[in-house]
């Protein structure tokens, strides 16, 4: 894969793991993990994570984790681990070892806690929610001590196990850190790092009334992997005094000891949290709440809706794992926030296609042609190539005879000046056959053109006899012989650059009602018959295509639209 090949460009979290290495801090290790919480899809946003934390250690001989950040089950469920895993896979990357997931450290976490509480640095709250929120204080005004702050550890330690044993409702006690309320960095108010939850785990089913924060699950997860760089994105900035402060705060030995040191890690060092700029790009909503509410409310028909931002939406569009990981090679790694023009990963899939794409025609409006001179029962096949670059690509058959197929759009009777396809008394080439001429348009009632009759000159098979120019080349495919296909023309999901802007209103206002746009009826050449799920082409003209992964089957094609040959919205927004 290109992404691979290349050297990849420096950016800053290189520069510093490359000054770890060299310094022996981790004794040459390099240990990344990528900690997807599985409540939803994964979509383009987490395919920069994914390459930066699977290529970086890639490129340093290291080790890359898949880690399950579970602490939420609300939220999460066995559909979404399933979906994380396979768009990882496709992408191309590989974890180390076996899955992880934080709730297998539930019972590590648990004990963590009761360290904490043992050496005075956590207490049990048992202010409400909404008290605490106004105990937290303000950004310009410092918290207020909690009045359970001062509970005796014995106290805690009671509670926290009953807290445990499910002896309270949710929300009834917290388990806070017991750091600074007067901080100027909120997360360092006292937070929250056990609350009471009585519900069901994807994993750990009805184990535990009480779940643990993800400030407080994060690091020491990070610790007993033995992760070395944690690479996260910008908005944990300011919870990194907290991570640190964790791991700090616990005794060394035992997080030792709980620590996954089968990969050598035996002189112990804290991982260090590196943020990065997330990815953002225009024409789409990256936030996982939207998301989800565009599937659940049906604004598009699924987590894999070839209009979603979703890895599997990209992939059912017909993006490659190829051009994913180029176009994230791209985009670059820093630390400045900004908006990437969804033109670039347009780009990245168009660049790859050109060269993979066999090309093939496909009529999307069918118009009837029928060449009067051309034998009655007349047919002759005509080899083409599959690609006009790459010959190993090899060579396709097509059938051609006195009907057939042209695009409506591709016939004006009265034609537009510079018009370079078909009118009345002109002529035009048709796709690696003939040139033919239009003596005659049949209409319907409503003076619609429902047929042409053409002539067609013997004489022009691939050439232009008497220096006579033919400007026009124009694709077909035979009336007998053609196959009917569906055609699912894809477009940009939202028509607004920023949908997440407040001053439109709600995103859903900019949803494009012209997104999916579904033509039943089209005629497509004989060889697209057994289009593999997921094969790509080049519909000469129209763009690049590639078969449903799920609803096109022999007899039964359907195609969806992955992108337009050129960027047709840089004219308009122009
Ligand atoms: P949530 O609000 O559910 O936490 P999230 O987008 O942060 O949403 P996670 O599953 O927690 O989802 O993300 C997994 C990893 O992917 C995290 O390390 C996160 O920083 C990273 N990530 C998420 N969105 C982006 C993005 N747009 N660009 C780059 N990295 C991202
Ligand atoms: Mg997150």
């Amino acid at each position: 894969m290109k992404a691979i090949e290349s050297p990849a460009p420096s950016n800053f979290i290189r520069h510093i793991i490359e000054q770890d290495l060299q310094s022996g801090k981790h004794n040459g290790r390099v240990q990344t993990r990528f900690p997807p919480e599985p409540n939803g899809f994964l979509h383009i946003g987490h395919a920069k994570s994914i390459c930066l934390n699977f290529g970086t250690a890639e490129n340093n001989n290291g080790r890359c984790n898949l880690r399950f950040d579970d602490t939420n089950p609300e939220k999460e469920s066995q559909e979404f681990i399933n979906s994380i895993k396979a768009d990882i896979e496709w992408l191309g990357f590989h974890w180390s070892g076996e899955i992880r997931y934080a709730s297998s450290y539930f019972d590590a976490l648990y004990e963590f806690a009761l360290q904490l509480i043992r050496s005075g640095k956590a207490y049990v709250c048992s202010l409400s929610p909404e008290q605490a929120r106004e105990y937290r204080g303000t950004l310009t005004s410092p918290g207020t001590d909690s009045p359970y702050r001062n509970r005796s550890v014995d106290e805690n330690l009671d509670l926290f196990m009953r807290m445990r044993a499910g002896e309270f409702a949710d929300g009834e006690h917290s388990l806070r850190a017991k750091i600074d309320m007067a901080s100027p960095n909120i997360n360092m108010r006292d937070p929250v790092i056990y609350r009471i939850r009585h519900v069901e785990h994807h994993q750990t089913g009805n184990k535990w009334p009480i779940y643990p924060m993800y400030d407080y699950a994060h690091c020491i997860s990070d610790a007993m992997e033995c992760i070395t760089h944690s690479l996260c994105t910008l908005e944990f900035e300011d919870h990194r005094p907290l991570y640190d402060w964790i791991l700090q705060n616990l005794d060394k030995v035992s997080l030792h000891a709980a620590s996954d040191s089968r990969d050598g890690a035996d002189a112990y060092v804290l991982p260090r949290q590196i943020e990065f700029a997330r990815l953002n790009i225009n024409y789409t909503v990256m936030s996982k709440r939207k998301l989800k509410e565009l599937v659940t409310n049906g604004y598009v028909h699924g987590w894999d809706d070839p209009r979603m931002p979703t890895l599997s939406g990209l992939r059912r569009r017909g993006y490659t794992p190829a051009s994913i990981r180029n176009f994230c090679e791209r985009v670059g790694i820093s630390r400045s926030e900004g908006v990437v023009d969804v033109g670039m990963l347009e780009h990245s899939i168009r660049e790859d296609l050109d060269t993979r794409a066999p090309r093939a025609m496909c009529v999307l409006r069918p118009l009837k042609v029928t060449l009067v001179n051309y034998p009655q029962e007349g047919v002759e096949v005509l080899d083409l190539a599959c690609h006009p670059k790459d010959e190993s690509m090899g060579r396709r058959q097509l059938p051609f005879g006195r009907e057939l197929y042209i695009d409506a759009s591709d016939f004006e009777e009265v034609p537009p000046p510079q018009y370079k396809r078909l009118s009345l008394g002109t002529e035009v080439r048709l796709r690696g056959a003939y040139v033919i001429r239009c003596d005659e348009v049949i209409k319907d009632a409503a003076g619609v053109p429902v047929e042409l009759l053409c002539s067609y000159d013997p004489a022009t098979l691939g050439v232009n006899p008497q220096g006579r120019k033919v400007q026009g080349v124009i694709h077909w495919v035979p009336a007998a012989q053609a196959i009917d296909v569906e055609v699912r023309i894809y477009d940009r999901l939202f028509n607004r650059e920023n949908p997440d802007d407040k001053s439109i209103g709600d995103y859903k206002e900019c949803l494009n009602p012209e997104s999916l746009v579904v033509l039943t009826g089209c005629k497509a050449e004989p060889s697209l018959a057994n289009a593999a799920p997921e094969a790509s082409f080049q519909f000469e003209r129209e763009g690049y295509f590639c078969a449903d992964r799920f609803d096109s089957a022999p007899g039964k094609m359907v195609f969806n639209r992955t992108v337009t040959l050129k960027d047709s919205w840089a004219k308009i927004s122009s």
